[in-house]
């Protein structure tokens, strides 16, 4: 059995690291992703896979050379990528729209919806070579709701539920299928930098919280588990589906 390969971006952070995680103890080939070195080598190191099995890329999803590098490397070192965590993101500044700097929004804009288009641009090719392959991108709860202070993420998070739409229009018959993962509040840096952001990360934590009909932040493990399933043939008949992980947040 040929053993699969998983491609992660943003895979130093909270949910890029639970995902390759999941899919080191199914012993699968691993390229992670991300522009922050010192974690990737972090991540990397708490994985426990030979080198034979593990690439490590630092690179700007934002950046087009950068991307087509990091997806080059992956074949050139695995020859194949069966599955694509496309999952890089940034919250940006918090500030009402009148207030916002235009560098906050480009930056995010830059990121969010370039570096995903980018990564899905580059790895679609191989895909359809293949016949196959599944990829998840990370978008949020932030694709369907409105949220204050944050105009820019809300933008950048419906663009990449709608690139996921037509993504998984255009492969399907290709046998690619294509998915988002929407979590709601996770515990990740993400969240500790809007908590902290407000200038009272407690209360910001509480407030956030007292949202949730669960009444608790989810786990990047337990996004993570829904990815993997998404990436896994288990999901052979779903494709442009936008699958929500948020305590029940969303359609309160
Ligand atoms: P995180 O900050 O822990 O991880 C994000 C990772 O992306 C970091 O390691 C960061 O270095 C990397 N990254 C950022 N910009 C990059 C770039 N230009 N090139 C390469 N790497 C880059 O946060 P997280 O919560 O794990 O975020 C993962 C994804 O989940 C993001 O797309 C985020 O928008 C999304 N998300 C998070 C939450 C949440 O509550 N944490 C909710 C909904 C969606």
């Amino acid at each position: 059995m040929t053993v699969r390969t998983i491609l992660i971006t943003g895979a130093a952070g909270g949910m890029g690291a639970a995902i390759a995680a999941r899919h080191a103890k199914k012993g699968c080939n691993l390229a992670l992703v991300d522009y922050d070195q010192a974690g990737l080598e972090r991540v990397a190191a708490s994985l426990d896979l030979p080198e034979s099995r593990l690439l490590s890329v630092a690179a700007d999803v934002s950046n087009e050379s950068a991307t087509r590098n990091y997806v080059a490397r992956t074949i050139s070192k695995f020859g194949r990528i069966d599955g694509f965590a496309n999952n890089a993101g940034i919250e940006g500044k918090l500030a009402m729209i009148e207030d916002m700097s235009v560098e906050n929004f480009d930056h995010v804009y830059s990121i969010n919806v370039r570096g995903v288009f980018l990564g899905l641009r580059e790895v679609l090719p191989h895909m359809r070579r293949q016949k196959a392959g599944s990829i998840v991108n990370t978008a949020s709860v932030a694709s369907w709701w409105g949220l204050p202070m944050l105009s820019a993420y809300i933008m950048s998070k419906h663009a990449v539920a709608g690139l996921t739409k037509v993504a998984a229009v255009e492969a399907a018959d290709a046998g690619i299928r294509v998915n988002a993962v929407l979590p709601g509040t996770i515990n990740t840096g993400m969240m500790r930098r809007l908590e902290a952001d407000t200038g009272d990360a407690d209360a910001s934590h509480a407030d956030w919280s007292a949202k949730i009909p669960m009444k608790r932040y989810g786990e990047p493990d337990e996004v993570a588990a829904v990815v993997e399933f998404l990436l896994s043939d288990e999901a052979s008949f779903v494709t442009s589906s936008l699958y929500t992980v948020d305590g029940g947040t969303l359609w309160l």
